[in-house]
């Protein structure tokens, strides 16, 4: 599955935003409760509104949402690439995951030591990068060495690894994190730079965990951290982990009266939770039939064959055609019977890029 790690400083409030997620998960899908993979890792059920319609229109018994993971990464502190802290553990976790969810302490209490005396969200967000980078740089100049030995004397994989090697020296040299590489590189030097595992070339996401009383309108940390954001083109979220934690235990009803009278629409988590599946270039497909409305986890841009191979191998393996009805078209024609009378309804080969909200059956050889 894709991995979200989530990193911070100490007492920002990682830990009470990642257990208000793994409980929510629980209460959000009961065929899936929530499952402990390793200590600090939780999977989360992805919130999304489209599958009840689905459900209704397909006379579903069940609805079975997908899932992404967090990963709680403890441990860093000024110092990580020195070993300073948890070091090289956290720093190993950190190569596990696609993305990397950035908690920043935007909010004021005397009583919760910050680590670096002052409430600073932009200066943390840097602190740990510098960190990041410092790591990375150290490990790509270990490698850089044999790499252009070995691109001397012809070896092939050298030769192609070592110009994205150099830029990404370059970039760090710079004070500049990998992932800036992300939206420059051609496809294949992307997967070459994914190769390097490095620490700062995953897609990051902010976000502010203010008071309780600014969870609706920010504060002026969160302006910073906005601007911050900008100017990397990452996205941010505003959170007050103390609400999560406490709509986590409320059941469905009660969490909205509890939300709207703090004046938010939706739960923050689930907001969290849809960036980060955003944030990985995940979407979804449904499959609809009277047992269940299922959605499926696909990276954008996957065809056809390997989207049926996420239910099982077989499909992939045997796959002849997909049957394809657009979302829009399935809710608006009543479900399948009305969308392909109305000619909605696609045979769709193995070239064919899946769309997100596809509802698809799948043909396939045994
Ligand atoms: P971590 O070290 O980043 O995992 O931080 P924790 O989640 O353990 O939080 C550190 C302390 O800050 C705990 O005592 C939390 O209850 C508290 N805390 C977390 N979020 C908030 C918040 O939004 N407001 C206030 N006042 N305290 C918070």
């Amino acid at each position: 599955g894709f991995k979200c790690g989530i990193v911070g400083l100490p007492n920002v409030g990682k830990s009470t935003l990642f257990n208000a997620l793994t409980r929510t998960a629980a209460a959000q899908a009961a065929n899936y409760p929530f499952c402990t993979i390793e200590p600090n890792t939780g999977e989360v059920a992805v919130p999304d509104p489209r599958m009840k319609l689905l459900a209704q229109a397909g006379k579903s018994k069940e609805i079975i949402p997908t899932r992404i993971s967090f990963v709680d990464i403890a441990g860093l502190v000024r110092g990580a690439s020195k070993g300073e802290g948890l070091g090289n553990k956290f720093l190993a976790n950190i190569r596990e995951v696609d993305a990397v969810v950035h908690v920043l302490r935007c909010f004021e209490d005397s009583d919760i030591t910050h680590v670096e005396g002052r409430i600073d969200p932009v200066g943390d967000a840097d602190t740990i990068e510098t960190e990041l980078m410092l790591a990375d740089l150290e490990s790509i100049e270990r490698r850089l060495e044999q790499t252009r030995k070995r691109a001397a004397s012809k070896d092939k994989e050298s030769l192609t690894v070592l110009p994205v090697m150099e830029e990404v020296v370059k970039l760090l040299q710079d004070g500049k994190p990998a992932r800036l590489l992300l939206k420059t590189l051609p496809p294949e030097e992307i997967a070459i730079l994914k190769g390097l595992n490095l620490l700062t070339s995953h897609p990051v996401l902010y976000v502010c965990n203010v008071a309780e009383g600014d969870a609706a309108t920010g504060n002026s940390f969160t302006a910073q951290v906005e601007k911050m954001a900008k100017d990397q083109g990452a996205e941010c979220v505003i959170i007050s982990a103390a609400i999560e934690a406490e709509v986590a235990q409320l059941p469905d009803e009660e969490s909205q009266e509890f939300l709207a009278a703090l004046g938010l629409e939706e739960a923050g988590l689930d907001r969290l939770i849809r960036a980060g599946y955003h944030l990985l270039d995940l979407i979804t497909y449904f499959t609809v039939g009277p047992k269940e409305t299922r959605a499926w986890t696909i990276k954008r841009g996957t065809k056809a064959p390997a989207a049926a191979g996420v239910i099982h191998s077989d499909f992939e393996r045997g796959f002849i055609r997909a049957q394809t009805i657009a979302y829009e078209d399935y809710i608006a024609l009543g479900g399948e019977v009305g969308a392909k009378e109305a000619g909605k309804a696609r045979d769709e080969g193995k070239e064919y890029v899946v769309q997100d909200g596809d509802v698809l059956m799948f043909k396939f050889n045994t």
